[in-house]
């Protein structure tokens, strides 16, 4: 039987690159940009970064709006593929909003420093894809720089993140000696030429590393690969696809981003190998990208994109069936149609407005608040998606305000922003003071600026001994009896659901272990 929209729905990868800080994510983003002629030159990406990073000020931040929404999402073509890369901001505009875009692909590229090997931010981002078994490839980067041993580096990723490593390319030498990589299921070698175009240079197939040949081309180097290869027989795993796609093993390439040199084989390999859209989950049944009805969910929300307006833009992750511009659809949680008239569809150049898009892509809604992270649109049917939910924060500041006489502005600021994805806000259950919580620290700013320019309210913050936070569920009786025995470090959030705040991953730990028969999710559903 033919699926609704197979051609399109195959062609498709959604997409989003997990990394450190300068671990390389804007380089390859570039580089696969240029692969898929979406920028003419190098450069362009980084043009756009520098832009969003070079501004510490609110003011400055509200000016590079624009430039932050349009590379939220990049579309582009590669071979016959329509790929489309999401954005997941991790310099001091790490949020909530880098985790949660993981909740909107089927895949991600995972890129790590070859001479630092796996990094913090590295590793929470993975915890995150683990919630949803997504499938990970891996691109060991700066191959051109003294780095550490190639067998210790999937060691590294191995024992630190906990999933098997399947190298598909193996590098000869590194650093000065960097010769190029030898690919371990095709044969080929490819050499590394930093003076070529895209960084490569000749691609020699031989038979296999038996081959006498190998001894011409890499002179004394040969005996480091082969000694290498043969160690790796023992103890690495061979490319696994079944595995790779239910997130267990990750394929693992390694070369230059700078220098171009092993992104194309890292990018036809992705294109070949990740998921086309997936399956997705909702509180009732699967729905399955191939069913004709329109439908998808929300997982960000980019606000004021023109402060004179109050404008927002809902980022839309499409699920199923096929948008048409000008289409009503169901917008559940409000339980009413809705048209979605004015949708924008991104392209890496810039956004245009959209007419058609199919599961697997992003559309960008505008509206004016009455979209939420986590709604879910249909063509009629009552379903909810889940698995975007809301994240613990690991930062919190408690909010006093200055004009007391605004409180309730403050309050219905704090729940919007919250609405929004900007922070979380707490409020005790004795007190009154209420505490914000973020992922990321620039999140903060970003909070106290919007309270003065859109609800008039001036506050500070102070701080709190709080580190991290977890959602508490159970039985009603027992919940009573905590609240009265913890009361000092119980909260509701935006949406009046109960946590607990603790000053130290210990006292959480303690906590769990004196309340067995309640559980602490360190993620919540919106509801
Ligand atoms: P991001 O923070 O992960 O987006 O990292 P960038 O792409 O901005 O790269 C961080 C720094 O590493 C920049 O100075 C890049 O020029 C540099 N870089 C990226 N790829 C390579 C590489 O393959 N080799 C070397 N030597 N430097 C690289």
């Amino acid at each position: 039987m033919k699926r609704y929209n197979e051609q399109e729905i195959e062609k498709r990868r959604t997409f989003a690159i997990i990394s450190h800080p300068d671990a390389g994510k804007t380089t390859i983003t570039e580089k696969l940009l240029l692969f898929g002629g979406a920028i003419q030159q190098a450069g362009e990406v980084r043009a756009r970064k520098s832009a969003r990073y070079a501004t510490s000020d609110w003011m400055e931040m509200e000016k590079q709006r624009g430039i932050s929404v349009t590379s939220s999402v990049m579309k582009f073509t590669y071979r016959d593929f329509e790929i489309n890369l999401l954005d997941t901001p991790g310099h001091n505009d790490f949020s909530e909003d880098t985790y949660r875009t993981l909740t909107a692909v089927d895949s991600v590229l995972m890129v790590i420093d070859s001479v630092k090997g796996v990094e913090s931010q590295t590793k929470k981002l993975l915890e995150v894809c683990r919630l949803r078994h997504t499938p990970i490839m891996t691109f060991i980067n700066k191959l051109d720089r003294e780095g550490r041993e190639p067998l210790d580096l999937l060691d590294d990723i191995e024992n630190t993140l906990k999933i098997q490593c399947a190298p598909m390319t193996w590098p000869i030498g590194m650093g000065k000696r960097f010769r190029g990589t030898y690919h371990l299921y095709t044969k080929e070698i490819t050499f590394y030429d930093p003076e070529a175009d895209r960084g490569v240079g000749e691609v020699i197939t031989v038979k296999g590393l038996d081959d006498p040949r190998l001894d011409e081309l890499l002179g004394s180097q040969v005996d480091e690969l082969r000694a290498d290869v043969e160690l790796l027989e023992g103890a690495a795993h061979p490319f696994d696809q079944e595995a790779y796609l239910a997130g267990l093993q990750t394929p693992v390439f390694f070369g230059s981003a700078i220098n171009t040199f092993g992104v194309q084989q890292l990018l036809d390999s992705f294109v070949d190998n990740a998921p086309s859209p997936l399956p997705r989950e909702t509180a009732t049944r699967t729905v399955s990208p191939y069913e004709e009805p329109f439908t998808g969910f929300t997982f960000k929300i980019q606000a004021n994109m023109d402060p004179a307006h109050r404008d927002r833009i809902a980022f839309f992750r499409i699920c199923s069936g096929k948008f048409v511009r000008g289409m009503k659809v169901k917008h559940i949680r409000l339980g009413r149609e809705v048209q979605i008239a004015n949708a924008t569809i991104f392209m890496a150049q810039d956004r245009t407005n959209v007419d058609v898009a199919y599961a697997g892509d992003i559309i960008g809604i505008h509206n004016h608040g009455t979209i939420k992270i986590g709604d879910t649109f249909t063509q009629g049917e009552d379903l909810k998606y889940t698995g975007i939910p809301n994240f613990a924060p690991e930062h919190f500041r408690k909010v006093r305000i200055l004009n007391p006489l605004k409180s309730k502005a403050l309050e219905k600021g704090l729940v919007q922003l919250a609405e929004e994805g900007t922070t979380q806000v707490f409020r005790p259950l004795m007190g009154a003071d209420w505490i914000v919580g973020a992922v990321g620290m620039l999140q903060f700013d970003v909070v106290m600026n919007r309270l003065e320019n859109e609800y008039g309210v001036k506050a500070v913050y102070e701080p709190v001994s709080y580190v991290t936070a977890r959602w508490v569920t159970g039985d009603r009786k027992q919940l009573d009896e905590f609240q009265k025995k913890e009361a000092m470090a119980c909260y509701t959030d935006g949406e009046g659901k109960l946590a607990y705040l603790a000053g130290s991953q210990w006292r959480l730990d303690n906590t769990m272990e004196n309340w067995k028969d309640l559980e602490f999710h360190a993620t919540r559903e919106h509801s």
